[in-house]
């Protein structure tokens, strides 16, 4: 099941690729996302190809980590509270949801604690939803600028979670806004940054994500099957 389903989501994505357009060479990584599915699931997976895993709470992360026994990239795709930064740090190679100073610098605090410089992408909030993270566009700018001031932290990019439109079509502007104004930060002139990572898309809206420029994509259901809370 999972492998049948994590080919199917392989062969999505590089149909998306060939839509893109001129100018759009990057490849695009598919971060499995694994909250609320077992360690069974998880190996299956890993076994089947997946590379990079995506966790969104600290404690079921915590419990996993410990107990896989698969090597893999994880990242942290969740809303983090300051006082688990640490937890985060010792565990994921890159966190996609910073949205303010405050968490930035207790990140900080504890990646020079471990001698590790933190990959991060920043959470924008496009649409402005009160029930969701993320920096709106207007804060942005001065949010990466503070954020290039902290030794132990690198910026790599820009994670968004578009809003659950009954018509998937209506989330493609926003999608291509967030690449636009990705490509505007590179321009910036960051010292510690490298900005490389544009993290958009799940299930449901993964393939418009990667037309209109996702280089990182996040997908749960469409190889695990729904989860069960
Ligand atoms: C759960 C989650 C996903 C995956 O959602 P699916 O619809 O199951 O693909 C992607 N990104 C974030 C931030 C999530 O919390």
């Amino acid at each position: 099941m999972i492998a049948e389903n994590l080919k199917k989501t392989m062969e999505t994505i590089e149909a998306a690729k060939k839509k893109r357009k001129e100018g759009m060479a990057e490849d695009v990584t598919l971060v499995a996302v694994t909250k609320n599915h077992t360690l069974e699931s998880m190996r299956a997976a890993i076994d089947a190809g997946v590379t990079d895993i995506g966790e969104n709470r600290i404690q079921e992360s915590r419990q996993k980590f410990d107990a896989l026994d698969r090597e893999v990239t994880w990242h942290l795709i969740g809303h983090l509270q300051k006082n688990k930064a640490k937890y985060a740090v010792r565990m994921f190679d890159l966190i996609h949801s910073v949205d303010t100073i405050e968490l930035a610098k207790e990140l900080d605090r504890e990646a020079a604690k471990h001698d590790k410089v933190q990959d991060i992408l920043v959470q924008v909030n496009l649409a402005k939803e009160d029930s969701k993270s993320g920096v709106y566009e207007e804060e942005l700018k001065a949010l990466l600028f503070a954020i290039d001031g902290l030794e132990n932290l690198r910026l790599k990019g820009l994670m968004c979670i578009a809003p659950n439109y009954d018509d998937v079509e209506d989330t493609r502007p926003l999608f291509r806004r967030m690449r636009e104004i990705f490509e505007e930060i590179k321009e910036y002139p960051l010292e510690r940054a490298n900005i490389r990572i544009l993290s958009m898309g799940m299930t449901h809206d993964y393939d418009i994500a990667i037309e209109e420029g996702a280089t990182v994509v996040r997908v749960g259901t469409g190889i695990f099957g729904a989860r069960e809370y």
